[in-house]
Formats: structure tokens, C-alpha cells, sequence
């Protein structure tokens, strides 16, 4: 292995591990965007994290658990490094790494792996281990219902005996548990769950079985002749909980999940597609029943490769930041640009169009912001240290960061860093569905422009309520989305667009706001914007998102 990734990677890895972690879920977050950092590099399959606790103990009952800290792609092999340590009620603690299928490791690398996985024991406390077990691990003892194992066995026999392609699989989430977890105590919240699983088993066949994955979680196996009508009921299920004198009276949907399991061998297959056509159907949003297909299982397996290959790719500096030049309609002179980020992975240029939206599901994407800033911030403290051209860039910043308080204080700190003067900094913010967060943009943009870091709202008429938000927001710029550019490539009606586009100018003009358009692709286009008073432009027809050399050219000549 090449000495320098080694190092870098390394670094990241204790880095990411010791980064701030104020909950139990950011630990655990930490712990393992950490492993992915390694796994490929190391050949990991999977990384597992045990916890056996003696008779006596807390965990009376429940002896050798095993929760998933990561999960490769690939298959996983025999080898396994293990690193064990004591509890204080005696009992112990384990991280196991188990190496990709047809992979041993060297001693050194075994070695090392016994460092991560100290590491990573190091970065949980006991009570957290308990939680990452739970998290992680589907138990039950509350109800008395099977569990992962009893349903793993189940399907277990099923394949042994060949008659598993008979049934139906199924993995659901229950709506609407957060509300009754709200409204009742603990204890009769339980109460509840245990009317509600039973509602799941009732009537079921000798050879169907439903289990309780933990939480509010299920699997099922149900025969095909059965399945339909299982799908109405736990779409469906009302009881009636005597909670003292009262009565009250619960009903609950779910998010489901199925799959048909023929050409199955193994317990694991069904598990992988019940469990990837339910994230497909809570990725839908809808309270649908989603159908397993290959498509899904493909389409999982890209967002998860995306997900784990992002923080190395971070520290392979496979994030390439481009730069698309905005130009003053008038004078034809370049008057800015925005950052744009680009992943070359394997040599392969990815499109941002496909991993933002998995990296904004996610989370990770808040990370690459600040990286562009990073990096936005580095080149223009070059140039003003060198006395050349510079101009304002912007930097998109993900709806995601809305949920920080510190957004704008962690901006300005980074542009600090490099002392660049703020107004050299625009950030790009979108609207999002949802009227409340207008206030949380409005207040951003205020602390923004208290800072004197310029502000702007792109994508501009995309979103929901765009016109109410024009009141509440004190940005100066609004960047016009693409799809709203009259003569487009489609065949659509130029003239109502040119009126739409003029309205939507003229409005935002009025109340004072300055226009990008963005898009602008032909020769037709720039004299359209250049003759209803478009102020500035970005687009094709003066510039593609350019690699930073040539856009280093581009500032110093400045002209079109
Ligand atoms: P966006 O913020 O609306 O960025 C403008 C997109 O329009 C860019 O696509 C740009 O290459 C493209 N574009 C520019 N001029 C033209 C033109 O004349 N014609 C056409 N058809 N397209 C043009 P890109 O770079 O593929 O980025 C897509 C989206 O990904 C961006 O849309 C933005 O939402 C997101 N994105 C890109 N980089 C970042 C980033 O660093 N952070 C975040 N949060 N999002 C980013
Ligand atoms: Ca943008
Ligand atoms: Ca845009």
C-alpha cells in the first residue's frame, strides 16, 4: 500500500473518530463513517460489534448480541480479527472485523486492525455500546414475538426444506408509534406495541411467521395464497388500548416492503430483498407497498457504494471543485463565478446530478459544502495575495445545513481562515417545501449579511411557495432557475415563456433584488436576456463549469 494514502487515510480515519459527537447517534455516526474510511482499503466485509453480558447482569437475558457497524458491498469472507474488552459488571465487549470473501490479511494489516478496532471500542462508552446494540441489533423481549434470530431460523428451515419460493416476504416500519410513544408512559406505550404485535400474528398459518425487528420494525413470511390480505391488515390495524377508565383508540399504518422469494438458498437473501424493497418504498415517501426488483437492488447498492466511497474520496482528492463564470450582460465582462463540485472516482466522472441527492439524504453532503469553501476560499486568498483579479464566487449550500444554528458563524470562520475579505463569498441557498423553514432562511441570510458574506436564492420559481418567500427574505440576488429560459431546446411555447420570464423579472426587479439567469446556452438567448434587462448571466454559451486552471485564465483575462 502506497505509505502516503496509508498516512492519509489514517489520519482521516482518527480524525473522523474524535470528531465533536454530542449524542449517542452522532457517536455511533462518527464510528462509522470511520470504518468505511478504511474498509475498502483494508479489505473489510463487515464490521460487527458484540456484546455479551454475564447472567447476572443488566442484560439478564440476552447473552451474545451482534449489531452491524458495516456492511461492504462485496461478500464476506472467514478471516476475522477480534478485539475484546471487559465491561464493568464483567461481562465483555467486541469489535470483529470479517474480511472480504477470499481475502487474508497480512499480520501487519492485522495488526493494524487490531488498532482501529481499540480505537473504535475507545470512542464508545459502555452505555453507548448498549445503545449502538440496540440500534443495531434487533432484539425483543417486551413482546412475545420472535425476534431476528427466531425469524432467521424460520426462514432457515423454509430453505432447508425448498418450499421458501411458497411465500411472501415482507419488512415493515408502523406509522404513527412516535404519536402513541408521546401520548403514553413508557410502560403503556409497551402495552401497546403488545396489542399491536399480536394484531400481527393473529391467525397466521403454522408455517407463516412475523417478527419484531426492534422498534417499531417487522418481518414477515406469509404464503402467497395469504399475502394480499396480510398486506391490507398491516396497512390497517385499529385496537383499542383500556389505558385506566379510558379507552383509547389507536390505528396505525405502514411502509412495507415485499418481495416474492423464489430462487432463494438462503436466509441472507430474503433479508436483502425485503429489506431493500422497504427502503425503496421509505424513499418514495409514500405509504405504499413497494415490489422488490433487481432495479431496486441495484439502485440501493449505487446509493450505499456513494455513501461509503464518499469520506474516502474526500481524502483522495477525488472532489474536484469547477467553476462556472456569471458575466455582466452589459459589459461582457466576467463579474463572478460559482462553485461547482465534481467526483472523478475511478477515473470516472460522476455527475452530481446523481450523488447530491444521495449525500443530501444522507447528511455527508453538509461536509462537501464546507469542503468547496474550503477549497473557494483557498484559491481566492492566492490571487489577493498575488495581486491579481478577483471576484465574488459563490458556494451551494445544501437545505441540510438549515438544521445547524451555527451555519453562518461556521462560514465566516472558514473565510477567516484564509483572510478573505467576506464580500468575496456569495453562498446559494434553496427554498425548501416547508413555510417554517422560510424563517430559519430568512434569519440565516440576515446573519449572513450582518457578516457582509453575500447571500442568494437559486433555483429560483422551482420551488413551492417562491413568491411568498420573495416578502420574507433579504437577499440581494435571485438566481432565475434554467427551466424558466425562453428558448430552450424543447419544444415549448416561447412566447409564454418570454411573458412568465419577464413577469418573474420584473417582480423580482421591483423589489429590488438583482437577477441571475442561469442556463443561458445560444446566441438567441444572451440578446434576449441582454434586451429585457437580465443583469447577469451564467451558462453554456459563455462558459461551461470549468477545471481551476482554466478558470485561473479566465480571471486574469476577464473578457468575453
Ligand atoms: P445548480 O446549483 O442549479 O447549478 C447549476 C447547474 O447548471 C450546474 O450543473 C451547471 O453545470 C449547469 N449549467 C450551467 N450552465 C448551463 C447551461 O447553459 N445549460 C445547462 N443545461 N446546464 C447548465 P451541475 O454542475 O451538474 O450541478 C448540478 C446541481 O448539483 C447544482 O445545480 C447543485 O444543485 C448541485 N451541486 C453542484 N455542486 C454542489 C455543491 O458543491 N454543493 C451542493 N450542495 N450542491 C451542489
Ligand atoms: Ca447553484
Ligand atoms: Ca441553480
Amino acid at each position: 500500500m502506497e505509505e502516503t494514502h496509508l498516512k492519509e487515510e489514517l489520519k482521516l480515519f482518527f480524525e473522523t473518530l474524535q470528531s465533536p459527537a454530542h449524542t449517542r447517534r452522532e457517536v455511533l455516526d462518527n464510528v462509522q463513517k470511520a470504518i468505511a474510511l478504511i474498509a475498502e482499503q483494508w479489505h473489510v466485509g463487515r464490521v460487527a460489534a458484540a456484546l455479551s453480558a454475564p447472567e447476572s447482569g443488566f442484560r439478564a437475558q440476552i447473552s451474545n448480541m451482534e449489531g452491524t457497524l458495516y456492511q461492504s458491498v462485496r461478500p464476506t469472507g472467514d478471516d476475522t480479527v477480534s478485539i475484546n474488552f471487559r465491561t464493568g459488571e464483567g461481562g465483555t465487549a467486541d469489535i470483529i472485523f470479517y474480511a472480504e470473501e477470499g481475502y487474508q490479511w497480512t499480520e501487519e494489516e492485522r495488526r493494524e486492525l487490531l488498532i482501529f478496532g481499540q480505537t473504535i471500542l475507545g470512542a464508545f462508552r459502555l452505555e453507548m455500546m448498549d445503545y449502538l446494540l440496540r440500534r443495531t441489533m434487533p432484539t425483543d423481549l417486551s413482546v412475545s414475538m420472535q425476534n431476528i434470530a427466531g425469524f432467521m431460523a424460520h426462514l432457515g428451515g423454509m430453505c432447508a426444506r425448498g418450499t421458501v419460493a411458497n411465500y411472501i416476504g415482507f419488512y415493515f416500519n408502523t406509522h404513527n408509534f412516535k404519536y402513541v410513544n408521546k401520548a403514553l408512559t413508557h410502560q403503556k406505550a409497551d402495552g401497546v406495541m403488545r396489542q399491536y404485535t399480536a394484531m400481527l400474528m393473529q391467525g397466521l398459518e403454522k408455517d407463516e411467521c412475523a417478527a419484531r425487528l426492534g422498534g417499531d420494525n417487522f418481518v414477515a413470511v406469509i404464503r402467497k395464497e395469504n399475502a394480499e390480505a396480510y398486506i391490507h391488515r398491516i396497512g390497517n390495524i385499529e385496537l383499542v388500548y383500556q389505558d385506566g377508565e379510558k379507552s383509547r383508540k389507536f390505528s396505525f399504518g405502514a411502509t412495507i416492503g415485499v418481495s416474492e422469494l423464489e430462487n432463494i438458498h438462503e436466509p441472507g437473501e430474503v433479508m436483502m430483498r425485503i429489506s431493500s424493497a422497504y427502503q425503496a418504498a421509505r424513499q418514495r415517501d409514500s405509504k405504499d407497498v413497494v415490489y422488490f426488483s433487481e432495479e431496486i437492488h441495484k439502485e440501493l447498492m449505487r446509493q450505499k457504494e456513494i455513501i461509503a466511497g464518499f469520506y474516502r474520496g474526500i481524502a483522495k482528492q477525488e472532489f474536484e471543485v469547477y467553476y462556472q463564470p456569471k458575466v455582466n450582460a452589459r459589459e461582457r465582462k466576467l463579474c463572478g463565478a460559482e462553485a461547482l463540485i465534481r467526483w472523478k472516482r475511478h477515473g470516472q466522472m460522476i455527475s452530481p446530478m446523481e450523488f447530491i441527492p444521495i449525500l443530501e439524504k444522507e447528511g455527508s453532503i453538509c461536509t462537501l459544502d464546507f469542503y468547496v469553501l474550503d477549497k473557494v476560499c483557498e484559491l481566492l486568498s492566492v490571487r489577493i495575495r498575488e495581486n491579481r483579479p478577483v471576484y465574488t464566487i459563490s458556494v451551494n449550500f445544501s437545505k441540510r445545513h438549515m438544521e445547524n444554528p451555527h451555519l453562518a458563524q461556521e462560514i465566516v470562520e472558514v473565510i477567516d481562515k484564509y483572510n478573505v475579505p467576506h464580500e468575496y463569498i456569495e453562498v446559494e441557498l434553496t427554498e425548501s417545501e416547508d413555510v417554517k423553514d422560510y424563517i430559519v432562511l430568512a434569519n440565516l441570510i440576515d446573519e449572513l449579511k450582518a457578516a457582509r458574506v453575500c447571500a442568494s436564492v437559486d433555483d429560483f420559481g422551482t420551488g413551492y411557495s417562491s413568491l411568498n418567500m420573495l416578502k420574507m427574505i433579504n437577499t440581494d440576488i435571485l438566481k432565475i432557475d434554467k427551466s424558466f429560459i425562453p428558448f430552450g431546446r424543447d419544444e415549448s411555447d416561447n412566447q409564454k415563456d418570454c411573458i412568465m420570464f419577464e413577469s418573474i423579472l420584473k417582480l423580482a426587479k421591483a423589489l429590488g433584488f438583482r437577477i441571475v439567469a442561469e442556463g443561458v446556452e445560444t446566441e438567441q438567448q444572451y440578446t434576449y436576456m441582454y434586451e429585457v434587462g437580465c443583469d447577469i448571466i451564467q451558462g453554456y454559451y459563455f462558459d461551461r463549469p470549468l477545471p481551476k486552471d482554466e478558470f485561473l485564465q479566465r480571471l486574469d483575462s476577464g473578457q468575453y
